[in-house]
C-alpha cells in the first residue's frame, strides 16, 4: 500500500470541503487487504473510504484513511438467462450499472447515476426509484477487522433494511471487498415509482429506456457534486407511529405519506423541510438546495463543520414543527472519526 502523509482530501469527498487526514493509504490491489488488515488494528483512528460521496468531514481527520481502488468485474453464467457479475469494492457504481447494460444484462438500471463505489453500496443498501441493491445481491465478500478472517455474507444474511445492514450497524468492523449480483439477459422492468410508472405503456421497452429516464430525472433534481457540493440526501425519511402520521395528516393534508405496515408509515424528510421555507436557504457558502430540500449543498469554500451545525438545526426545527426527529444518512467524520 502506498502512503501519503498529511494528505489533501478536498477531492476525495463529494462535498467537496476543504480537509487533510494525517495518513492516506492507497489500496489497489487484493493483494494488499492483509496488509491493510493488520494495519487497520494497529491504527487509533482508522477510517474506510470509496468515493467519499455519503460522508462529511467536520474539519481535519486525525487518523488513517485506507481508501479502496480495487478494480476487476467477473462474470459467471449461472442459467440460461441469468449471470452472476462479481464486482471488486473499488469499481464505480455508475461504471458498472453502464457495462453490464452493456454486456445485455438487466437489474440494475435503477439504481443508475448514483455516486460512489461498488464495496460501499451495500452498506446502507443504496436504493432508487423503486429498487433497493438486496433486490439484485447475492454475496457479500468482506474481511472481518477484528478478528482479521475472511468472512462471505449471502444476502439473506446482510440484515438489509431501508438504508441500513450488518455492515452499517457495526461500521468500521468489515471490509467489504467484493459483492456479487445476479443480472438478467431477460428484461423485467421495475416501475412503480415515478416517472418510471409513465414507461409503463411504452412499446418495446428496454432496459437502457430505464436507465434513459432515471439518469434524465437525476440529472434535473440533483446538484452534480463535481459542480456543487453534496452528498445526496443528507436525513433518512422518517418512519414513525401511524397515529402519529394520522395526527399530521389532519393538520397538514398535504403531507405526502408511505405506509409501511400495520403500525408504522414513513414521511418525507424532504417534504417537512420544505414546510418549514428552508429549501433554497443560503448562508455564506453552505445552504440547501433550490430544488430538493433534503441536499444540503457547499458552493466552494463551505466547512464541514457549519454544514453539520446546519444539519443540527434542521433537525432542531423539524422536531419542534413536527415532532419528528430526522436522522442522518450521512457519516459524520468528527477530527477523531465517525
Ligand atoms: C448526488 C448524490 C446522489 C445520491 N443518491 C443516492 C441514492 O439515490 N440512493 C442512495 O442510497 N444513496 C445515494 N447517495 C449516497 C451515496 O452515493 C451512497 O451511499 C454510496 O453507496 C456511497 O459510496 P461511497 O463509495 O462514496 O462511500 P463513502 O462515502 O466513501 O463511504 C460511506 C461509508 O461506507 C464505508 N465504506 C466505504 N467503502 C467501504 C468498503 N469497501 N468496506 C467497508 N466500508 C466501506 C465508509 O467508511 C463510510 O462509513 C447519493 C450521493 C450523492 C452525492
Amino acid at each position: 500500500m502506498q502512503c501519503i502523509d498529511n494528505a489533501d482530501i478536498t477531492q476525495l469527498n463529494t462535498f467537496g470541503v476543504q480537509a487533510k487526514a494525517k495518513k492516506l493509504w492507497q489500496v489497489k490491489s487484493e493483494q494488499e487487504f492483509s496488509e491493510l488488515a493488520s494495519r487497520y488494528q494497529q491504527t487509533e483512528r482508522p477510517l474506510l473510504l470509496g468515493g467519499g460521496s455519503n460522508l462529511l468531514f467536520e474539519g481535519d481527520f486525525d487518523g488513517e484513511i485506507f481508501h479502496i481502488q480495487t478494480q476487476g468485474v467477473e462474470y459467471s453464467t449461472v442459467s440460461q438467462d441469468q449471470v452472476e457479475v462479481r464486482a471488486q469494492a473499488g469499481e464505480n457504481w455508475h461504471q458498472l450499472v453502464q457495462q453490464t447494460l452493456a454486456s445485455g444484462l438487466s437489474g440494475l438500471e435503477n439504481l443508475a447515476l448514483i455516486p460512489g463505489t461498488v464495496g460501499a453500496a451495500p452498506i446502507q443498501n443504496i436504493g432508487a426509484y423503486g429498487l433497493e441493491l438486496k433486490d439484485r445481491l447475492v454475496t457479500v465478500e468482506t474481511i472481518d477487522l477484528k478478528h482479521n478472517e475472511r468472512l462471505v455474507f449471502a444476502q439473506q444474511d446482510c440484515q438489509f433494511g431501508y438504508r441500513d445492514s450488518l455492515f452499517k450497524q457495526n461500521l468500521g468492523r468489515y471490509l467489504i471487498t467484493a459483492v456479487t449480483f445476479k443480472l438478467s439477459t431477460r428484461f423485467s422492468p421495475v416501475l412503480n415509482y415515478a416517472p418510471l410508472t409513465e414507461l409503463a405503456q411504452a412499446k418495446n421497452l428496454t432496459a437502457m429506456d430505464v436507465f434513459n429516464c432515471v439518469v434524465a430525472t437525476r440529472r434535473e433534481k440533483l446538484p452534480d457534486p463535481s459542480q456543487i457540493g453534496n452528498a445526496g440526501s443528507f436525513f433518512k425519511n422518517p418512519i414513525i407511529a401511524s397515529s402519529h402520521a394520522e395526527e399530521l395528516k389532519l393538520q397538514f393534508p398535504n403531507m405526502p405519506i408511505y405506509p409501511v405496515d400495520e403500525h408504522s408509515t414513513k414521511v418525507a424528510a424532504g417534504w417537512l423541510i420544505d414546510q418549514l421555507g428552508l429549501k433554497g436557504f443560503r448562508d455564506g457558502d453552505i445552504g440547501i438546495h433550490k430544488k430538493q430540500a433534503l441536499v444540503l449543498v457547499n458552493y466552494g469554500k463551505g466547512s464541514g463543520r457549519a454544514l453539520n451545525e446546519l444539519a443540527n438545526s434542521i433537525i432542531k426545527k423539524v422536531y419542534q414543527q413536527f415532532a419528528i426527529e430526522l436522522e442522518k444518512e450521512v457519516r459524520i467524520i468528527s477530527d477523531r472519526g465517525q
